[in-house]
């Protein structure tokens, strides 16, 4: 059985099905040779915020398109802003990807595609999908005619590495800072707070564009930097500031709420349109947000540590040359290396306030 149903068009792709993807050239090179002859089940393997929905919808255009993908024609326009009936999302409905999630995209893979020769079957958060897993392979290596999966994931952990093997890989890749900021600076961004922005974003344009937003990104910055100085020896002032920078931290996903209430209102405003008493799909709505801010909080604290880090390389750098040097030096690289442990440490385990209090107390011992 070949997931192939339509003649392969002759023209490529247009461009413009990707335009809302800032970089990721590769991925959308492949995606778009690929859209020609596709195979049944594409991975999209990268860390979040770098355009992986509007990737996916660029490439399910291409795939339902009659044209392959003009750009312009109702196809192409309602696949791009996400109402296409053969284009469907599955998003997980709690921690992880589970069994029913997986039971549901089975189901779906085998409907027929309700208006065009195929159907796009995108699933978010699959390096989420532990148990889930095993209930997919079987719809992956066998699948409907005219269903093409693309799956999207963070990272591909132990438990997606034979599902992984049954697609083919597209990855995304944060943006360099410096093409972050040239992005940022042809949005009409002042140079040198596109430069603040690039650094502040670590890699990803949708963070830049709600940083964009955010008029206390300087003074956060700031907070970081003043941490050697502040820091008097004392557990109580480590404390004190450990909990000024959480806050700071809470302080900055206030943009993200705020567009966060407004996608809500504006769920409840389709639904008193169409007159339904409750808004479906809420729940899940309001926990993928719930996922988003403590992701984005963070990466604010990541980005924090790394402006952190570089007020004691900046030390570093003065220290170099001068009398006692050397002990000074490997004060402050050791000081470094738990500021950078702790970046990575952050993602696996939340407990921010705590592990944050214990760095700054370490960080106590070195003379700012
Ligand atoms: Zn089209």
């Amino acid at each position: 059985m070949t997931a192939e149903v339509a003649p392969a068009p002759a023209e490529m792709p247009s461009p413009a099905l990707f335009a809302d993807v800032v970089g990721q050239e590769a991925a959308i090179a492949q995606l778009m040779a690929a859209a020609r002859r596709p195979v049944h089940a594409y991975l999209v393997v990268g860390p979040p915020g770098l355009g992986q929905p509007a990737l996916a919808r660029g490439f399910a255009a291409a795939l339902l398109c009659p044209q392959g993908g003009c750009g312009h024609c109702g196809v192409c326009r309602r696949v791009l802003s996400g109402v296409h009936p053969d284009v469907v999302l599955v998003e997980r409905a709690g921690a992880e990807l589970s069994v029913d999630d997986a039971r549901a995209v089975v189901r779906l893979a085998a409907r027929r595609p309700l208006e065009s020769a195929r159907q796009v079957v995108v699933v978010s958060d699959m390096h989420l999908a532990r148990r889930a897993a095993p209930v997919l392979l079987k719809t992956l290596e066998d699948p409907a005619t005219g269903t093409v999966f693309v799956l999207m994931a963070d990272s591909v952990p132990s438990e997606l590495v034979t599902v992984a093997s049954r697609c083919v890989r597209v990855d995304v890749a944060p943006l360099s800072p410096e093409r972050l900021e040239s992005w940022l600076v042809e949005q009409d961004v002042a140079p040198e707070r596109a430069a603040q922005l690039a650094l502040a974003a670590r890699g990803s344009p949708e963070r830049a564009r709600l940083l964009l937003t955010d008029a206390h990104l300087a003074g956060r910055r700031e907070l970081w930097r003043s941490v050697p100085t502040r820091l008097d020896g004392s557990g109580a002032a480590a404390a004190a500031l450990a909990g000024e920078l959480v806050a700071s931290a809470e302080d900055a996903t206030e943009p993200l709420r705020e567009r966060h209430q407004a996608e809500l209102e504006e769920m409840a405003a389709l639904a008193d349109t169409a007159g339904q008493r409750a808004v479906p799909g809420r729940r899940g709505v309001e926990d993928r947000q719930k996922r988003e801010e403590r992701r984005w909080r963070t990466d604010e604290l990541q980005a924090g540590l790394a402006v952190l880090a570089g007020a004691y390389r900046d030390r570093m750098a003065a220290a170099a040359g001068a009398p006692r040097g050397d002990e000074r030096l490997a004060a402050l690289g050791a000081a470094v290396g738990a500021i950078e442990e702790l970046s990575r440490e952050l993602i696996r385990n939340p407990n921010e306030s705590l592990q944050l209090e214990a760095l700054l107390v370490r960080l106590s011992a070195v003379p700012g």
